[in-house]
């Protein structure tokens, strides 16, 4: 018993993935499926649910007692202005290259038009409520709508929704702005009941983060069993997921190591892939940024040697801002719908969805599927049906949505080390 509490969280993740997955093949061949989704799939669930749960309260509180706890208005508008400039460059590249690959590929054209028509059919419900929200997000879209959403009207109701995390995280920093520039008596009560909350609620994380083994058990017999009839969905379907995989890795291992190599002083490559292993298995199986962040934040300040003060400001605002495996897979994805509905797409076009791409991945919330709203919105925008193209993608979403939410951790890590670097330096 002590031996397994001792077992270090992502090999107890391995483990619960391995059960997941024979508990699915065992239900799957004892035509169990209902009972799967009665007794097994819930766990999942709730894990999923305990996560959203604590999302907003995590970047919140994070947020605030990083910002709060840097030295002074002076670094916050150094780092801050530098982390955002950084993040920008990563969503950009990861675009460009997830619009690279999409066109040279070509996944969509392999698509036969019989499977999208099944898939379609099946994911019909589901899609057309998502396709509603994309018609009328598209539908008030104006050049300055980007800004005005993320402006709350009531804290609120901001905070009582998952998907306008962009909103907590503005009021978040505007709140401890102020506490930097108000006098220390003042700041200094709020300042520690922060601290005691953020402490607090790292222990709620602690206590979700332990189940997470039974949640990734459960949701993998879930998958298993969810998709065992649609063979031929996946086959038609491979070529873009693995267009999707080959450039999450791509991100992975070639694009952030050289990176880390020649730009990040204060790391070696060769320790930022080892240390970032288990965190990526943690993301990869929780498909959440937000609940990735505990674990992200204690490897950079005890693993990667990044100090507090940056650790504390740039992971928390990377959850929501830098989501490059998000940004990348929208573009294949876009590509990819386009391709399989024989739409040709245009230069303009294609800038287009680099914008939107860029700009809509800042504002999916670190949550699993927190693209779909978004990217609902981005179909529409370019001009491409919303409801027949999620359609045709959403079947296959989970995998890769733990693919790209590995790179979005390790895109937050990486800049951290980049800031860290520079703050060293100075
Ligand atoms: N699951 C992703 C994350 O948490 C967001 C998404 O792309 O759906 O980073």
């Amino acid at each position: 018993m002590k031996k397994s509490l001792s077992m270090p969280l992502y090999l107890q993740i391995l483990i619960g993935m391995a059960a997941g997955i024979i508990i699915g093949i065992i239900a799957w061949r004892l035509d169990a499926e209902k009972f799967v989704r009665d007794w097994i799939s819930p766990w999942g669930q709730i894990f999923i649910r305990l996560l959203q749960l604590i999302a907003i309260p995590l970047v919140f509180v994070t947020l605030i007692k990083g910002i709060s706890g840097l030295k002074n208005m002076q670094t916050f508008s150094r780092l801050g202005g530098r982390t955002l400039l950084l993040y920008l460059c990563f969503i950009t590249a990861s675009v460009a290259l997830g619009l690279g690959l999409g066109l040279t590929v070509r996944p969509g054209a392999l698509v036969n038009s019989d499977s999208a028509a099944q898939i379609r059919e099946r994911y019909s419900q589901a899609v057309s409520s998502k396709a509603e929200i994309a018609e009328q997000a598209a539908q008030s879209q104006g050049p300055l709508d980007f800004l005005y959403d993320i402006v709350p009207n009531n804290f609120i109701h901001a905070a009582g929704n998952n998907s306008n995390m962009l909103q907590v995280i503005f009021f978040a920093i505007l709140l401890a702005a102020a506490l930097l520039l108000i006098p220390k008596e003042k700041s200094r009560p709020v300042i520690s009941l922060i601290d005691g909350l953020d402490a607090a609620i790292l222990k709620v994380v602690d206590f979700i983060i332990r189940m997470a083994p039974v949640g990734v058990a459960a949701l993998m017999a879930g998958l298993i069993t969810d998709f065992k009839g649609d063979i031929s969905v996946f086959g038609a379907l491979g070529a873009y997921a693995l267009t999707v995989a080959a450039t999450m890795f791509l991100i992975m291992y070639v694009f952030y190591p050289l990176v880390i190599f020649f730009f990040a002083k204060n790391v070696k490559f060769t320790d930022f892939i080892k240390h970032m292993y288990p965190v990526q298995l943690f993301a990869f199986t929780t498909s959440s940024s937000a609940a990735t962040l505990p674990v992200n934040l204690e490897t950079a300040e005890n693993k990667l040697g990044v100090s507090n003060e940056v650790a504390s400001f740039v992971l928390p605002v990377g959850v929501t801002i830098n989501m490059d495996g998000t940004a990348c897979y929208q573009a294949i994805a876009i590509l990819f719908i386009a391709q399989a509905l024989g739409i040709e797409l245009t230069m303009a076009n294609l800038l287009t969805i680099l914008v939107m791409t860029v700009l809509s991945s800042i504002g999916t919330p670190g949550i699993p599927g927190g693209t779909y709203v978004i990217l609902a919105m981005v179909l529409t925008a370019v001009g491409l049906p919303a409801e027949g193209g999620l359609a045709l993608i959403i079947g296959i979403d989970r995998p890769l949505d733990m693919l790209r939410t590995s790179v979005n951790v390790t895109g937050d890590a990486v800049v951290a080390c980049l800031v860290d670097g520079q703050e060293k330096r100075k």
